[in-house]
C-alpha cells in the first residue's frame, strides 16, 4: 500500500515537473529551449541521446552552441555500420562536443541471449532491449532529463510526439517536435554541417546494420528503411514500462 502511495506521489511529482518545464520553455525556439534547459532549469542533471544518424547534427550543433560539455549517450549495439562510428567521432570533433559517451550491451547479456549474434533475426525485440534499451537506461540513471532529436515528420507513432514527455521516471525533451523535414534540410546546409556518409547512398535514417536498408521513394516516411519486413518500427528506448510509445501526461 505504502508502495503505491509512493509511486503515485512519485508519478505526481513528474507530471508537475513536465507541466513545469512545459511553462518554462512557452514561446522559446528549440535553440533557446535547450539553452535554458541546460543552464537554467537542470544545469548538470541534463542530457542527450543521439544515435549520430541522418538528421542528428542538427540537435547536436544546437547543443554544442548551448553547452558543449552536456553529456551525449550514443548507444552502440554493436550491429550498428562502422560509417555511423566514424561520424560519430568526425561530428564530435567538429562541434566540440566533450561529453559523448558510447555505451556498449552487457556481456552477460549477450552471452545469455544472443552468443551467435543473431538475434536480431528471431527476436528483434528483445534484441533491442539487450543491445539498446538496457544500456541506455543504467546510463540515464544520473540525469533528471534527456534530450531527444524525434520530429513528428518521421511519421507512424511520431506524428503526435508532444514537446515534452514522461518517460521511466524521467522528463524527456523533443526540442525539434514540430521541425518538418524542409526545415531540417536547410539547417544543415545553412550550417555547413557534415552530413552521415550513408546519406548519399540513399539512406534517409540509419540505426543497425542488419536492420536498415535504403529507400528509393523520396516521398515515403524517413524511416522507412528500418526495420523494413516487418511490423516494428521502434527500437524501444522511447517506449516506457509498460511497453507503450510514450506521450506527455502518460507513462
Ligand atoms: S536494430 Fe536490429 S540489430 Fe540493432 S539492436 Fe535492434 S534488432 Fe538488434
Amino acid at each position: 500500500m505504502s508502495q503505491t502511495i509512493y509511486k503515485s506521489e512519485f508519478r505526481m511529482a513528474l507530471e508537475a515537473g513536465a507541466q513545469a518545464l512545459e511553462a518554462a520553455l512557452d514561446g522559446l525556439d528549440a535553440r533557446d529551449a535547450i539553452k535554458r534547459l541546460v543552464k537554467d532549469i537542470y544545469p548538470g542533471e541534463a542530457c542527450a541521446v543521439s544515435s549520430f544518424g541522418a538528421e542528428s547534427a542538427v540537435i547536436l550543433h544546437l547543443i554544442a552552441e548551448a553547452a558543449p560539455d552536456t553529456p551525449v549517450l550514443f548507444v552502440d549495439t554493436g550491429k550498428l555500420f562502422d560509417e555511423t562510428r566514424r561520424y560519430r567521432d568526425d561530428l564530435t570533433s567538429h562541434l566540440g562536443l566533450t561529453d559523448v559517451r558510447s555505451l556498449k550491451p552487457n556481456a552477460d547479456h549477450l552471452a545469455a541471449d544472443d552468443p551467435d549474434g543473431l538475434l536480431h533475426q528471431s527476436n528483434p525485440d528483445l534484441c533491442c532491449h539487450i543491445r539498446k534499451t538496457l544500456p541506455l537506461i543504467s546510463a540515464l540513471r544520473p540525469f533528471k532529463v534527456w534530450i531527444s532529436g524525434r520530429k513528428r515528420h518521421h511519421g507512424g507513432e511520431r506524428a503526435a510526439l508532444p514537446r515534452v514527455e514522461i518517460q521511466d521516471g524521467k522528463l524527456k525533451l523533443n526540442p525539434l517536435y514540430d521541425w518538418p523535414r524542409e526545415a531540417i534540410e536547410a539547417y544543415l546546409t545553412d550550417h555547413d554541417l557534415p552530413a552521415h556518409p550513408l546519406v548519399a547512398e540513399g539512406y534517409p535514417s540509419i540505426g543497425c546494420n542488419p536492420c536498415t536498408v535504403p529507400v528509393s521513394d523520396p516521398d515515403a516516411d524517413p524511416r522507412a528503411g528500418r526495420w523494413a519486413d516487418s511490423d516494428k518500427t521502434e527500437c524501444g528506448i522511447h517506449i516506457g514500462a509498460d511497453g507503450q510509445v510514450v506521450r506527455s501526461g502518460e507513462t
